[in-house]
């Protein structure tokens, strides 16, 4: 039964919901779907790394085997055996980390909601390099702080700007390897003094570390968390060591604020999910990582010397970019007369697309920058996408 005369709702959001703006990324995306483009846009991990079979035997196995227990309600704080799991893999010589300073979180982009909503009132100083991963600035920009741009410069995150700048700050937001956006890597000596300068200072250091595994090279450096674990809030997720559609990351952190975040947790979404939990504790918990890791540092290595290879044959003098040692991004920097928003509405018309940099600042933002993944892209597309942005480029450089 239906009303006579039905009246739709004339909207009256929240204060907090009319500042919200969707993502530039995710509108970016949106042209990027079709075929013909190639995206260097997206943050996506490449699908060929999914270990699907791996993850159909492990569902298979979970739910014949305890599939009462993983489609039932389960605990806040996650799943028992993945959380002592992850305890053990984070504990190093001198600093054991304890199943109870870990929460489950549905992706670490929750992680990052909830430490917003516990972390930050309205015009909190929030601290945040220059530039910064996009999603954490949405994430807290809901509890409307007010962003502190820390310098950066050609080796990452200034820590004796943290000094200066972060007098009566709520958090330091860091990003130490192969950061998003710019693909840098924060040096140990670096690490060590932001960690004393936030510890000081009394600020509580977020340490983000989706990409840490993903090394080209070498041993991952150490974690600020083991540093000082009293101090630092880390975060992991699985999304880009196994797939990111399974929602799954963790907040490593004293136990008080574990316990806080948890009951924002509740009142969020009661849990994550039982099933992924178990499922993913069933296909690492024999070592699955260590053979996994290295295929995607294999490929996601080969596609970046094949980006740097193109970007040094194609582009033109005045242009430069980062050279990571890890992770899935290059961060171009243009003459600075070139608006990056320009130059993308002139590649989408020839089906090339990347991220301008201007989103990644929570302040005052540098137009003359751009954001290139080589993950998801065949090498014979990355040459030919990187081929057609040069000579855009190149026609916006007065001869
Ligand atoms: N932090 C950073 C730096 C990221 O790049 C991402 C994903 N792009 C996230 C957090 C969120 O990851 P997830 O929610 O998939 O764990």
């Amino acid at each position: 039964m239906k009303l006579e005369n039905p009246t739709p709702i004339n909207w009256k959001f929240s204060d907090r919901a009319e500042q919200l703006q969707s993502s530039a990324i995710r509108e970016i995306l949106k042209v990027t779907m079709r075929p013909e483009v190639i995206s260097f846009a997206g943050g996506l991990p490449s699908p060929e790394t999914f270990p699907v079979e791996r993850m159909k035997a492990a569902f298979d196995k979970v739910l014949s085997t305890q599939g009462k227990a993983a489609l039932q309600y389960g605990p806040t704080d996650g799943y028992a055996p993945l959380r002592e799991f992850l305890a053990d893999s984070l504990s190093v010589d001198g600093s054991r980390i304890l199943p109870e300073q870990i929460l489950m979180v549905s992706g670490s982009q929750q992680g990052l909601d909830l430490l917003g909503k516990v972390l930050v009132d309205e015009g909190s100083k929030v601290l945040v390099e220059t530039p910064s991963y996009l999603g954490a600035l949405q994430a807290f920009s809901v509890y409307r702080p007010e962003f502190v741009s820390v310098d950066t410069d050609a080796h990452g995150l200034i820590p004796a700007s943290v000094a200066s700048k972060g007098a009566g700050a709520r958090l330091m937001y860091a990003l130490p390897n192969f950061q998003n956006p710019t693909g840098r890597t924060l040096s140990v000596e670096r690490r060590v003094e932001l960690v004393e300068t936030c510890a000081r200072m009394g600020i509580p250091l977020i340490e983000d570390n989706p990409y840490g595994d993903l090394c080209y090279s070498g041993e991952p450096l150490p974690k600020m968390l083991n540093m000082n674990p009293g101090g630092v809030i880390y975060m992991g997720s699985f999304s880009k060591v196994l797939t990111p559609g399974i929602r799954l990351g963790y907040v490593v952190g004293p136990t008080p604020l574990i316990r806080k975040l948890e009951q924002a947790k509740q009142a969020a979404d009661l849990h994550t999910a039982q099933l992924t939990q178990m499922v993913v504790y069933e296909v690492i918990k024999d070592g699955f990582l260590a053979e996994h890791i290295p295929t995607i540092r294999n490929l996601y290595s080969r596609q970046c010397n094949v980006m740097l290879d193109a970007m040094k044959k194609h582009f033109p003098a005045g242009v430069e970019w980062t050279t990571p040692e890890g992770g899935m991004f290059i961060w171009i920097t243009l003459p600075a007369h070139i608006d990056s928003n320009e130059l993308l509405a002139e590649a989408i018309q020839q089906n090339v697309a990347f991220v301008p940099g201007g989103p990644f600042y929570a302040n005052e933002a540098e137009k003359n920058t751009m954001r290139l993944s080589f993950v998801t892209v065949s090498p014979e597309r990355i040459n030919e996408g990187i081929e057609k942005l040069g000579k855009l480029i190149k026609a916006r450089i007065p001869a």
